[in-house]
């Protein structure tokens, strides 16, 4: 059952943005925007915009954003299909649910996610049916887990043979394509294909929607030459700092005991599962992200962190405190006996032992004092100093004055110190952490993960170039669109992320549908994209309000027309100006007389080009394009 495309696009050109979320988010309007304070992450100063004519938000903190259906689905925590029900029903729009089996294209996402699943599905079978499975299989059932539990998290095992998968996809299949995409298979240096998961018990990892992303493989006889782990690569369903293993599984119950508990392995999250407790997210071995943190904190501000008791599990309790501080979480740190980390506690005590020692956890700060008292460095005066400011690092990151006040005078009273010169050391910490935490200027995410690593990332004078291209097609005009569509073709579009964007707006034009912002971001599936999309889309220049500026006395279409005209005019333009350039540069080295009046013919040859464009694309403004 599928809700048809046409019913979900008339559902966005019936409702209001703006209508929907300041039923949630209360909303002010300044400038073209309405504001408000961003409910994904926590602020004070509203950076989450909301654009009417656009009819998306986008917040400038932590990059969220989206259509109205983003907005109900991350807001409400609920499936795109539920999004677009409820908006249904608020608007008395009746949905004719449609067969699955007249779908359409699906998009190469889509295909990469159902890839997964049919591996999974293999890996399950292997498992459960064969004899190199059964070794694997009463491995899991010996150290205690239930055959539920492991239908629970999908776990599977693939074969030692690595000509498994690319066998069953066949050599050259699309499957084995993609397969290699997301890492299910590698190339050698011989260019052999090879499946990187084999003999190995396998642990899908799922988005938190609980699709599968990618896989973790756990070797099963201690290797020394094998890593105990070996996990999927990013892809473009992949993406580490974004995915929290377990979420998809504990979200309700994280929001439910208004608690996650963080441990660090995969089989420490599935052994409490499968012990009820399921309000529980792993880290897997690496340090919080802050995506994870954020993603985190979207479902609770309380988090209970549960490390091995051993001096690294403590250090590692350390690493991830800040980053989740600087979300506004509350932490609490809970110790195991010594020796134990949570899944062999849990085999050896019930889930009211286990609830017990999360209830003793302390507070963060508490458990970090405790722990330098135990390590004798408090009594050491020398040390002390340092370990204070140690203490007063993450109180700094805290933006809650009233909390922060509180735990300088237990701190003070502890240490016998004065209230001042505790706010006097948190002030300068403070100062500190403003230059490193100033708004990073963040590199442009999703071309790294893009799909050709030979594709070399556009001048900043292409992309500026592109972007008015998006600008104008930002307008959300069908004939914009087609104008566009006409003259410029996608592959005289460098960057991938506006090569994406653009391919989007032409296909929606090709099917004659709806090509307002709102729309075409119901059809970007990667976060990094969206948050791009978004983030342009915001902005309150618009091309054509520039143009009207300038032309006040233009009939609307008219304007319009001439405004894509000079667009596309400049686009091409500045695209035979680089060749230009580099013509130049290469006259300027070029020494043999033949080679130069070669060069000098080509150049010419651009000059005139640009004399066709600047004809064919005649404006009432044809000035000298500027460079
Ligand atoms: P087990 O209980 O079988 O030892 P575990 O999942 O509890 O498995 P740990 O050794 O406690 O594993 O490691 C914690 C987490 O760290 C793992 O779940 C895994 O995500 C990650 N990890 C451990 N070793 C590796 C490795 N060699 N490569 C990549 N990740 C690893
Ligand atoms: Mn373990």
């Amino acid at each position: 059952m599928r809700i048809p495309q046409a019913t979900i696009q008339q559902i966005l050109s019936s409702v209001n943005i703006v209508d929907v979320v300041s039923q949630y988010v209360p909303l002010r309007v300044k400038g073209k925007n309405h504001w408000g304070v961003c409910p994904f992450h926590s602020e004070k100063t509203p950076s989450f915009s909301v654009s009417e004519d656009k009819q998306i938000f986008h917040c400038f903190g932590c990059h969220a954003g989206g259509n109205v259906y983003k907005f109900l689905m991350d807001y409400k925590k609920i499936s795109y299909v539920e999004a677009v029900q409820e908006l249904a029903q608020l608007l008395g729009i009746h949905i004719s649910y449609e067969d699955q089996t007249d779908q359409k294209e699906i998009s190469e996402l889509e295909e990469l996610y159902e890839l997964n699943e049919e591996v999974i599905k293999l890996y399950n079978t292997e498992l459960y049916e064969s004899t190199a499975g059964k070794t694997a299989f009463d491995y899991l059932l010996n150290r205690g887990l239930k055959q539920a539990t492991l239908r629970a998290f999908q776990i599977g095992y693939a074969p030692a043979n690595r000509m498994f998968l690319s066998d069953f996809f066949g050599a050259n299949s699309r499957k084995a394509s993609l397969a290699l995409k997301i890492g299910l298979l590698g190339k050698n240096d011989q260019g052999r294909v090879y499946d990187r998961f084999s003999g190995r018990i396998i642990f899908p990892i799922f988005s938190t929607n609980g699709r599968v992303v990618a896989f973790a493989g756990r070797i099963i006889e201690k290797s020394e030459y094998a890593g105990k782990y070996v996990n999927s690569p990013e892809s473009s369903i992949y993406s580490k700092g974004k995915i929290l293993y377990g979420l998809s599984h504990g979200k309700d119950d994280i929001r439910k005991t208004g608690n996650a508990i963080v441990v660090e392995g995969y089989l420490d999250l599935i052994s409490l599962y499968q012990n009820g407790i399921k309000n529980v997210i792993a880290v897997s071995g690496t340090a919080l992200t802050e995506g994870q943190a954020m993603l985190l904190s979207r479902y609770t501000k309380d988090v209970t962190l549960l490390f091995d008791a051993d001096e690294a599990g403590v250090k590692a309790s350390m690493r991830n405190v800040d980053v989740l501080l600087r979300q506004g979480m509350n932490i609490r740190v809970a110790s195991l006996p010594s020796g134990e980390d949570p899944d062999s506690f849990i085999q050896k005590n019930t889930p009211a032992d286990f609830l017990h020692l999360i209830n003793q956890a302390q507070n963060f700060l508490e458990f970090q004092t405790i722990y330098y008292d135990k390590k004798g460095d408090l009594r050491d005066p020398l040390k002390s100093a340092d370990i204070i400011r140690e203490l007063l690092r993450p109180v700094a990151l805290l933006d809650d004055p009233l909390k922060q006040s509180r735990l300088l005078s237990s701190l003070a009273e502890r240490f016998k110190l004065s209230q001042q010169l505790l706010e006097d050391e948190l002030y300068k910490i403070q100062r500190k952490n403003q230059d490193l935490y100033k708004p990073a200027v963040e590199p442009p995410k999703s071309r790294v993960q893009s799909e050709t690593p030979a594709s070399k990332a556009p001048s900043a004078q292409r992309m500026k170039f592109e972007r008015f291209i998006l600008k104008a097609l930002l307008e959300g005009e069908f004939e914009i669109v087609g104008f566009i569509k006409k003259n410029i073709e996608l592959s005289e579009i460098e960057d991938s992320q506006n090569k994406k964007i653009i391919e989007i707006f032409y296909s929606l034009h090709d099917q004659e549908l709806d090509v307002t912002p709102g729309a075409v971001v119901d059809l970007l599936q990667d976060q990094n994209l969206l948050e791009y999309f978004t983030g342009l889309a915001i902005e309150p220049y618009t091309v054509s309000e520039e143009w009207e500026k300038q032309y006040p006395s233009l009939e609307r279409n008219l304007r319009l027309q001439q405004m894509v005209l000079d667009i596309v005019k400049r686009f091409k333009i500045s695209r035979i100006q680089e060749e230009l350039k580099q013509l130049q540069h290469s006259l300027g080295t070029e020494t043999s007389p033949e080679k130069q009046s070669v060069l000098l013919g080509e150049y010419k040859e651009l000059r005139d080009t640009i004399k066709i464009i600047e004809s064919k694309y005649k404006t009432i403004d044809n000035e000298e394009i500027e460079e």
